[in-house]
């Protein structure tokens, strides 16, 4: 049995595997102004959440394959026919037609640039990034949209050219997969398990 449950689906159905409870002993709550007498337990609990991808699963396997997908309304007579989104839309929110998927890998190598940023020395909880975290906006030439993503290498300035990096080794299957360094980075200086 794994230590974590695991889900996948068959038929149709999600199928559970593993162990979804684990039994963690609770310890008693006191009070320290009054002689320590009980005042009660703490009752510790995990989860396991299933969080579907729906339509932008194809995005996410997409990172491990070091591919960046976003999404384009093909909608006839659409106002917004040919406007590319990035992040990923399923649905064009003007005619609410369904995007065609296209790869915009080679766009972004080629004219990604920083469009505004901010550094945060601290995090929120589960945090999983190396601090301080350079989040970053980004800019791709005939995209509509800015992506919101965070620079692995170097120190962001407005309107710097950076190029994506994907977690292809061990990758989350998360937003984590994708990341960015300054154009010229070489493939050595790169974190673990990233790759062009
Ligand atoms: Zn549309």
């Amino acid at each position: 049995m794994s230590m974590f449950g695991q889900v996948f689906v068959k038929n149709n159905q999600y199928k559970l595997k593993g162990n979804f409870h684990h039994l963690t002993p609770n310890t008693p709550i006191r009070n320290a102004d009054d002689g320590w007498k009980l005042l009660g337990v703490t009752n510790p609990r995990d989860m396991t959440y299933m969080h579907s991808y729906g339509g932008e699963a194809i995005f996410f396997e997409s990172l491990s394959q070091g591919k960046l997908l976003a999404t384009r309304c093909d909608g006839q007579g659409c106002d917004s026919q040919g406007i590319i989104y990035q992040p990923f839309r399923i649905h064009c929110p003007d005619c609410l037609g369904k995007n065609t998927v296209i790869d915009m890998t080679d766009n972004a190598k080629k004219t990604a640039k920083i469009h505004t940023f901010m550094v945060c020395e601290r995090s929120g909880a589960f945090n999983l990034l190396n601090k301080p975290i350079k989040f970053i906006n980004i800019e791709f030439a005939g995209v509509a949209t800015i992506l919101m993503s965070y620079l692995s290498i170097g120190e962001p300035s407005f309107g710097m050219r950076v190029v994506p990096i994907f977690k292809t080794s061990g990758p989350t299957f998360t937003i984590l997969d994708l990341s960015w360094v300054p154009e010229g980075t070489k493939v050595e200086q790169l974190p673990e398990g990233f790759s062009f």
